[in-house]
């Protein structure tokens, strides 16, 4: 046995990072060439993974190609054909940023154990602060996605509005909000009845009259309307709720306004981006997902909230054996702002990305997925065949194939024209139900996809068209 045997030293590090950057490298000069999604026979190669711990290791390329057979089946979500549910791709400089993080494995999770490192992800957290809007009393964290966020928003708001005995506290959302807030109001303690659904308007927005009326009739009731959660970019068709609006209604009743912007928020980064969601930097937290809107890779969350002491104050906790590296400067350490202790470095893979290649790349990218979702609606729409909903609040396109008078399972002819778009393997689509029909999606998020490959989605979903209405 080695004197240090969980050590990789000198040549033997090298070697091994040596063979992963060469499967890195291998794998994302194919991504373009490798189908956009390819799961045959997929379940029989995850059944070889179904394996006993092993007492004895094996070599690194054994292992690499074991991993390469397992990557190659799977929604290829890294690739440029990708355009179903929210994508964003994951930049190469992010996972640079981890390497570095996790070989140094230094500690954030209080500032006093690696101030500078602290002082990383905070100003990396400012700048997301900055981008919204936040004044300088706003503080953030970052989590592990939109989900965990959204739960650190839910807790900081009734810890701020709610007595510690909570449970006539009521939330509002749309129709269109994401699972995650029914989620995050379950495990914050309120029972699925108090998270109130209002209705939304043609475009799926937020209807604020409905929203003012519920909580006038909750409050008479005896409830205690607390919070609203506004969407900035739904999940299904990117809609963005009426902010302004909802805030005043929040103004007079007290209520906590949450944005998720966890899709659609960093569009604000673009030119003219105030104007797509004017009222965010108005709102009392944001969730944002920079594994989404920033094209970093998936485990990057992120939640801001107005008053940074608000945050604190639902989090901060106190322990003796923490005595020794309590705050240094009176900044809150990340402990104190979110449920977690011990974790990743992840403001490095935030810094790191936009210290390589500066903002104006992500503002450029960002814009350029806003045009391309243009570019597909516009195809769409000039196409009789399809049904499109109203022009793409961000990026993402709705639209359905019609079916033709006298055949009435429209659903399952849009069920069988994805599967054939998709099959194609170029670009790989997603459905919705919107108005009780299944309705088809093209979500523009990925730093890799271009004009080409809307060319490609465009054009396999016009052929297929025409031959499912051939048939
Ligand atoms: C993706 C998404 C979430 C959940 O975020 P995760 O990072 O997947 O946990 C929440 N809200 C909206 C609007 C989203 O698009």
């Amino acid at each position: 046995m080695t004197q240090r045997p969980l050590e990789l030293e000198g040549d033997a590090l090298a070697e091994a990072t040596r063979a992963c950057v060469a499967f890195v490298r291998d794998h994302v000069a194919s991504l373009a060439s490798q189908p956009s999604c390819d799961l045959d026979g997929a379940d029989a190669l995850a059944a070889t993974f179904r394996e006993p711990l092993p007492e004895h290791g094996a070599p690194l390329d054994t292992l690499l190609s074991r991993l390469g057979a397992a990557i190659a089946k799977s929604f290829n979500t890294a690739g440029p054909g990708y355009l179903a549910f929210i994508p964003g791709g994951g930049v190469p400089a992010a996972a640079l940023a981890d390497y570095v993080a996790l070989s140094t494995n230094r500690y954030v999770g209080v500032s006093k154990a690696a101030p500078a490192l602290a002082q990383i992800e905070r100003t990396a957290v400012r700048w997301l602060a900055d981008e919204m809007g936040l004044p300088a009393t706003a503080r953030g964290v970052l989590t592990s996605g939109g989900s965990m966020s959204n739960f650190v928003a839910l807790v900081t708001a009734r810890t701020e509005r709610l007595p510690e005995d909570f449970l006539r506290g009521t939330i509002y959302t749309s129709d269109e909000t994401h699972l995650s807030i029914a989620k995050a109001a379950r495990f914050a303690g309120f029972p699925a009845k108090n998270v109130r659904s209002v209705a939304v308007d043609a475009k799926l927005r937020l209807d604020t009259r409905a929203l003012a009326e519920r909580v006038a009739d909750d409050r008479a009731a005896g409830f205690a309307p607390f919070m609203v959660v506004a969407n900035v970019g739904t999940t299904s068709t990117g809609a963005v709720d009426p902010l302004p609006a909802i805030l005043d209604v929040a103004a007079r009743e007290r209520l906590w306004v949450h944005a998720d912007a966890a899709y659609g928020g960093f569009f604000r980064m673009t030119p003219g981006g105030e104007g797509l969601m004017p009222g965010i930097d108005r709102c009392d937290s944001i969730t944002l997902d920079p594994h989404k809107g920033l094209f970093l890779p998936y485990g990057t969350g992120c939640l801001l909230v107005r008053d940074g002491d608000a945050l604190a104050r639902a989090h901060r906790g106190d322990a003796a054996y923490l005595a020794d590296v309590s705050s240094i400067d009176g900044e809150p350490d990340f402990t104190d702002l979110s449920p977690e202790l011990s974790r990743d470095f992840r403001g490095l893979r935030l810094w790191l990305p936009f210290m390589i290649h500066g903002a104006r790349a992500f503002r450029e990218q960002l814009a350029e997925k806003l045009r391309l979702a243009r570019v597909a609606y516009d195809a769409l729409a000039a196409d009789a065949r399809f049904w499109t909903l109203e022009e793409p609040q961000l990026s993402v396109v709705a639209f359905r194939l019609r079916a033709p008078s006298g055949a009435t399972d429209a659903d399952a002819l849009n069920a069988e024209l994805l599967r054939r778009v998709n099959a194609r393997g170029r670009v790989f689509l997603s459905s919705t139900i919107l108005e009780r029909k299944l309705t088809l999606r093209i979500c523009v998020l990925s730093f890799r996809t271009h004009e080409d490959r809307i060319a490609d989605a465009v054009g396999a979903l016009r052929e297929e068209a025409t031959a499912l209405l051939a048939r």
